[in-house]
């Protein structure tokens, strides 16, 4: 049996589907963390970001960018949170890959995508030309 997205994408359970095409498709989180809270998915399983094709990763990130204004729009909202847990260790429950949406209103009482993070590391010029080196020779 497949991840419990992989049910909703075979119809095996339900969900309020908001959008779909041959790759991906879209519906409203089950525990909304805001009104409209939505979750685009690629219809196949896979269970990080690193893991997806190029071809699915263009059509999953093209749906994000057009439901984005039409989910603000549809619940009135004044920004959203876009956002991926990529992993466990950064809270990823559902191993398939997810991209949230979450309409974000004026004094929500939420916080920026910063406040994810733990403890803010103090790192010296050093590392970060380090750091920097690192990713940009393997990008
Ligand atoms: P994550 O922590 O990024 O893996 O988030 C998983 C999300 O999936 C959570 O926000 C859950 O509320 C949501 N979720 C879990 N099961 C369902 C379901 N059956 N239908 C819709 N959303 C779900």
């Amino acid at each position: 049996m497949g991840t419990i997205f992989s049910q909703i994408v075979d119809g095996d359970i339900p969900a309020r589907i908001v959008y779909e095409d041959e790759t991906t498709v879209a519906f409203l989180d089950a525990n909304p963390l805001a009104p409209g809270h939505t979750l685009v998915i690629p219809k196949e399983e896979y269970e990080q970001l690193n893991d997806v094709p190029d071809d699915v990763a263009s059509d999953l990130y093209a749906v994000i960018h057009e439901l984005v204004p039409i989910v603000e729009d549809s619940v009135d909202a004044d920004a959203s949170t876009v956002a991926f847990n990529n992993g466990e260790a950064a809270g990823q429950e559902v191993p398939h890959v997810h991209c949230h949406i979450v309409p974000r209103f004026e004094g929500d009482g939420g916080g920026p995508i910063h406040a994810v993070a733990g403890d803010r590391p103090d790192l010296s010029d050093g590392e970060l030309d380090e750091i920097a080196e690192t990713i940009e020779s393997r990008a």
